[in-house]
């Protein structure tokens, strides 16, 4: 069955998860199910940063050190892919919020783009697991923040400036929590099962 938003113009949710915890795997396989569009800030931000000139090399330095990005880049690269998904079928944020402030600007584009937030689907897992994933698959990656310390470093910055948008949502009473520590195709099913009580809730 397929997620079907409570207003029926396509489905808008984020991924709020720490480093490793698999929403770029989830957010992938929740566009599929949604039709919705899967944008992945950590995605966007990396081809930003292989740009020639001041703001690719900004971006670079703070993904490499796993600080976060100025909001104000973040949203200047977001907006115009909300934007656009928003007329299409909606869209699955991967790693945007990260912090109160960028929370608020993305209630307040969706309040401008005349949408709202169906469900912040928090992904949850234990540290130990979360770096032991991240330390696997470092080798393959590539990625300049898959290095021990700077894994250290991104889960710290989770657990300081993101975690507390968990209860923001809960408060916003659309916090969908699953379990992140069961195989990837157990971990969509339990998201899955979840988004569709919300839409058989809504239909009530
Ligand atoms: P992970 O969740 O494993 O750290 P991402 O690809 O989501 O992987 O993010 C990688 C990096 O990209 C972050 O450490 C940060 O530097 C930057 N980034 C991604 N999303 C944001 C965001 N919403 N705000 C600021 N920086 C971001």
């Amino acid at each position: 069955m397929r997620f079907a938003s409570a207003s029926g113009h396509g489905v808008r949710l984020l991924l709020l998860a720490p480093p490793g915890a698999g929403k770029g795997t989830q957010g992938e396989r929740l566009a599929a199910w949604s039709g919705a569009r899967h944008i992945a800030a950590g995605d966007l931000l990396r081809a930003q940063a292989q740009a020639e000139g001041p703001l690719g090399r900004e971006i670079a330095a703070h993904q490499a050190r796993g600080d976060l990005v100025p909001d104000q880049i973040v949203l200047d690269v977001l907006t115009p892919a909300v934007t656009e998904a928003a007329a299409h079928g909606g869209y699955i944020l991967d790693g945007f919020p990260r912090n109160l402030t960028q929370a608020i600007a993305a209630a307040e584009l969706a309040a401008r783009l005349d949408v709202t937030l169906d469900a912040a689907i928090y992904l949850h897992a234990p540290e130990p697991v979360l770096t032991r994933r991240l330390l696997d698959r470092a080798s393959q990656s590539g990625r300049s923040d898959d290095k021990a310390d700077v894994i250290r470093h991104r889960l710290q910055v989770f657990a300081e400036t993101t975690g507390p948008l968990v209860p923001y949502y809960t408060e916003r009473g659309i916090l969908v929590a699953v379990d992140a520590d069961q195989p990837p195709d157990t971990v969509t099913a339990d998201i899955q099962a979840r988004l569709s009580g919300l839409t058989r809730a809504a239909d009530r």
